[in-house]
C-alpha cells in the first residue's frame, strides 16, 4: 500500500445508516436488520446523519466530490490491503454485535457464494462493496460517506427517508432549476446520467471504472453504484429517470442487497483460510494495485 495523501483520521466511525433504517418493508422478512426505533441512541444518530446529509448535498457539492476523488490520488492498494484498512473502521451502528467491517465483507461474499456457486465475479462484488468507506480516513463526513442516496439536481421524492422534515435548509429545493420532479434531467435518461449524492458506492464504481484491469461485469458494477441507492430500488421512486438498461439491472440490485442487509448475524467466516480463494478472485477480476 502506498499513501498518496496521508490520512487525516486514524480510526474513524461510521453508522451505515442504511443498514440501521430501512424506508420500505419489500425485504419483509429482513425487517429487523434495519428497524432503526429499536435504540433511541441509535434513531437519533442516524436522525441527525440524514439532516446533515439532506442539508449538505447539493448540485454543487456533489460536482466538487467528484473534483475532489475521482482524481484517484489518495492512495493506491491491492484489494486485500485496502480491506485490511477498512477494518479500522468502527461501525458503531450496531449495538448486537461489533463485527469488523473486514467480517461483514467476507460474510456478503459468502452467501453469494452459497447461491450463486458459479458467479464468482458477484461473490467478489460481495467482498469489495463497501471499500468505498475509505473516504472515512480523509474526514468525508458520515452524511458523505454512507447512508441511503438520492438523486440531486432534481426534487427529493417521497420515499427519501425523513423526506418531509430534513430538506428544508437545503438550497437546491428552493432553487427553481432543482426542486421539480424532473429537476435538471429528462425522462428516461437513465440513472447512469443523474448525479446522486456522494457516498461510498459511486466512489468505488468510479475507482473500478479507473482501473485499467478490472474485468467485473457491469451488472456487477451496477450492484456497487446502486446498492446505497433505497428511494429507487426499494421505495420505487425514480422511475421516470430509468432506462430500459436500469430496468434490466434492477433484479440484481435486489438481488445482491439481500446478501447485504441480511449478513449481520450470520456465522463467522475463518477469513484466514477464505483468503486464497477470493485473492484468485481478485487477481482474475482486479489485479494489480488500485488508485483510489
Ligand atoms: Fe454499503
Ligand atoms: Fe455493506
Amino acid at each position: 500500500m502506498r499513501l498518496l495523501i496521508n490520512p487525516s483520521v486514524s480510526a474513524p466511525s461510521l453508522v451505515d445508516s442504511s443498514l440501521v433504517f430501512r424506508p420500505e418493508e419489500k425485504h419483509k422478512e429482513l425487517e429487523e436488520f434495519r428497524d432503526y426505533n429499536k435504540s433511541d441512541k441509535l434513531g437519533e444518530m442516524v436522525r441527525k446523519t440524514y439532516l446533515d446529509m439532506h442539508t449538505n448535498q447539493t448540485v454543487e457539492f456533489v460536482k466538487a466530490k467528484h473534483e475532489k476523488w475521482l482524481k484517484f490520488d489518495h492512495l493506491e492498494a491491492g484489494v486485500m490491503e485496502a480491506l485490511e484498512m477498512l477494518n479500522e473502521l468502527v461501525d458503531e451502528s450496531d449495538p448486537d454485535t461489533s463485527l469488523p467491517n473486514i467480517l461483514h465483507a467476507f460474510q456478503t461474499a459468502e452467501r453469494i457464494r452459497e447461491e450463486h456457486p458459479n458467479e464468482d465475479w458477484l461473490q467478489l462484488v460481495g467482498l469489495i462493496h463497501d471499500l468505498g468507506k475509505i473516504m472515512a480516513f480523509y474526514s468525508e463526513p458520515q452524511w458523505a460517506v454512507v447512508g441511503d442516496t438520492f438523486v440531486v439536481g432534481c426534487k427529493p421524492q417521497p420515499s427519501v427517508v425523513y423526506s418531509q422534515s430534513s430538506f428544508h435548509d437545503n438550497p437546491d429545493v428552493k432553487d427553481p432549476a432543482y426542486n421539480t420532479d424532473l429537476g435538471i434531467y429528462q425522462p428516461g435518461c437513465g440513472l447512469s446520467n443523474v448525479l446522486l449524492s456522494w457516498g461510498h458506492d459511486e466512489y468505488l464504481y468510479q475507482v473500478l471504472k479507473n482501473h485499467p484491469g478490472c474485468s467485473i461485469p457491469q451488472e456487477g458494477l451496477n450492484c456497487i453504484r446502486f446498492h446505497s441507492f433505497y428511494p429507487w430500488h426499494t421505495g420505487e421512486d425514480y422511475k421516470f429517470l430509468e432506462d430500459q438498461s436500469d430496468k434490466e439491472m434492477l433484479p440484481w440490485i435486489l438481488n445482491f442487497n439481500k446478501f447485504d442487509l441480511y449478513t449481520k448475524s450470520s456465522k463467522v467466516p475463518d477469513i484466514e483460510a477464505l483468503r486464497p480463494y477470493y485473492q484468485a478472485l481478485v487477481d482474475k477480476y482486479i489485479p494489480g494495485k488500485i488508485m483510489f
